[in-house]
């Protein structure tokens, strides 16, 4: 069957998807999303288990701060009026088997003052570094993404570069180490071994952690109270309001394309869905190989799917737990004793989260309590739909909970529910790319990309656009938002019509 769904086509119900969707209609455009799954969001999500909400998600949102850098175009998508936001005073804590512990606190003098009390031989290392995450309180890390670069003109360059040249030596120094390799520098052994853990991934270069330091510092980059998926939700009632329409359980099959231009969509329930533009705003491989059957490719784009690139994906143990943590430090990473074996890797370390700090997550007294662990994706894959990928889950989970056992004495016996999501789950889920939770992952070898951007249309292919994470090297979530509201100021200008972003607050 044929219907027209009118001007865009948006394949996907994630950030990306809603952020397009809702700025493409207010632009006048008529839209419709088609989700293969029945919730929005995406990789944007929690999920409800006997009481429980275990968040898959946000651990911070850039944004979150009134009048900071992507908080506008949050109020435009209605995603912060009235939210609450929990800001942290400490971003992690990474504790050795001694005991010794590293507090990563996100006030950069607290900071300092914590990390020469650990080691006041790497004074002047540590008051670098600290100093750096004040600098970086300073620096907009939307300017980048404020408009498509192929639509700034001479007058926006020169704006763009004055506002980033005072931080061109600060980037050049911090964007060109990572975590694990700035740790290297300190003599103090026990930093040597936690600072590469400071961040939650060991590759991160560090300007990105401390640019986050200093967004949490600024109170910009807090977690918003009731957890992901309602973020995500406030984000579809805001397209649902302005006259979008979503088609849930609606996986698309196939880009219609006709005469090297896409025209629409064919669902696998075989219907067919025509516009004059379609935009996807998921998985990157999974649109270009199967929904165009690898038709519209060049060298750049086949070297990206090549597998050489770094991704992300990630094993989480999830418990609800009958005690009240409210008074442990919200997320700790204990580096081990004696190396565990989880999915055929040796771990070293082992992060663990309490969400107590929002207790809607949790009935009263008790706790949501997550593991989270970087896993091979092929370990995963290889023993999917056998009888043994049930049973390696249940018994990598309690692996872990015999670690927390250690940490939490007496847990084991509290814990009420378990539930694990390897990255098959996130692969089968939202159809990303080995379950990668963030498209390419953000590293020393990423950066350059992420600065140049990738492509948004395909070699051609006409009238198709694509956006979000896999377009956005490292993802997140304000990122594939702005990718979204860039892709449509790009179609504006295509269509020689002003772009206009709309403040619900202001109308
Ligand atoms: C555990 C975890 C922690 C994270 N932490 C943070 C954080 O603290 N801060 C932050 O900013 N970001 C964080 N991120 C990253 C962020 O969530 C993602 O980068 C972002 O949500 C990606 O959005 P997207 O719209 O590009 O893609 P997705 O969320 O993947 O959305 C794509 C959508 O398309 C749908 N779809 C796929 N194929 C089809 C098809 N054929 N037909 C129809 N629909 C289809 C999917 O179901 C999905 O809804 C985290 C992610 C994870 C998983």
């Amino acid at each position: 069957m044929t219907n027209s769904s009118g001007d865009i086509i948006i394949i996907g119900a994630g950030i990306a998807g809603l952020s397009a969707g809702c700025y493409a209609q207010m632009n006048g455009y008529h839209t419709e999303i088609f989700e293969m799954h029945n919730l929005p969001g995406g990789l944007c999500t929690a999920w409800n288990r006997q009481g429980y909400v275990f968040d898959g998600c946000i651990h911070y949102l850039f944004g979150s701060g009134k009048d900071q850098p992507f908080h506008r175009m949050w109020e435009e998508l209605g995603a912060v009026q009235g939210r609450k936001f929990i800001d942290h005073d400490e971003f992690i804590r990474v504790v050795a088997p001694d005991g010794k512990t590293l507090i990563v606190y996100t006030n950069p003098d607290r900071l300092e003052h914590h990390l020469l009390d650990l080691s006041p031989v790497d004074s002047k290392l540590i008051k670098q570094f600290c100093a750096g995450i004040w600098d970086f309180t300073e620096f907009d890390m939307s300017l980048l993404q404020q408009k498509p670069k192929n639509l700034m003109n001479g007058g926006d360059w020169l704006r763009l570069s004055g506002k980033m040249l005072p931080f061109l030596g600060l980037l050049n120094k911090w964007g060109n180490i990572s975590a694990a390799e700035f740790a290297k520098l300190f003599h103090d052994p026990f930093l040597r071994s936690a600072i590469p853990q400071m961040f939650a991934w060991t590759s991160i270069p560090m300007m990105v952690g401390m640019s986050l330091l200093a967004y949490m510092y600024n109170k910009n980059a807090g977690f918003p109270v009731g957890a992901s998926l309602e973020f995500a939700r406030s984000l579809e009632k805001r397209y649902l309001e302005l006259g979008g329409k979503i088609h849930y359980s609606a996986q698309v099959e196939r880009i219609l394309v006709e005469d090297n231009r896409a025209v629409g969509v064919r669902l696998y329930n075989n219907q067919e869905y025509y516009a004059r533009r379609v935009i996807s705003a998921c998985d990157g491989r999974g649109t270009i190989f199967n929904l165009l059957g690898g038709k519209y490719l060049n060298k750049k784009i086949k070297k990206l799917y090549d597998g050489h690139l770094p991704l992300h994906s990630q094993l989480q143990v999830s418990l609800g737990v009958n005690r009240d943590l409210s008074t442990e430090p919200h997320w700790v990473t204990y580096l081990l004793e004696k190396p565990i074996a989880i999915a055929g890797e040796k771990r070293y370390e082992i992060g663990v989260k309490h969400y107590c700090f929002d207790p809607s997550l949790a009935p009263a007294e008790k706790s949501v309590m997550m593991v989270m662990l970087d896993t091979p994706y092929d370990y995963w894959q290889r023993i999917y739909g056998r009888s043994i990928y049930d049973a390696e889950q249940i018994q990598e989970s309690q692996i872990l909970i015999d670690q927390l056992e250690q940490f939490y004495p007496g847990i084991k016996a509290d814990i009420e529910f378990v539930d694990v999501a390897t990255p098959v789950s996130y692969e089968r889920y939202t159809g990303n790319w080995q379950g990668s939770n963030c498209g390419w992952l953000l590293t020393k070898e990423t950066m350059g990309l992420m600065v140049a951007g990738i492509e948004k249309k395909l070699p051609g292919l006409d009238n198709f656009y694509a956006i979000g994470q896999w377009v956005e090297p490292g993802g997140s979530v304000p990122i594939v938002a702005m990718s979204g509201r860039n892709i449509i100021q790009q179609i504006c200008h295509e269509d020689k019509q002003e772009f206009i972003s709309l403040n619900p607050i202001a109308q």
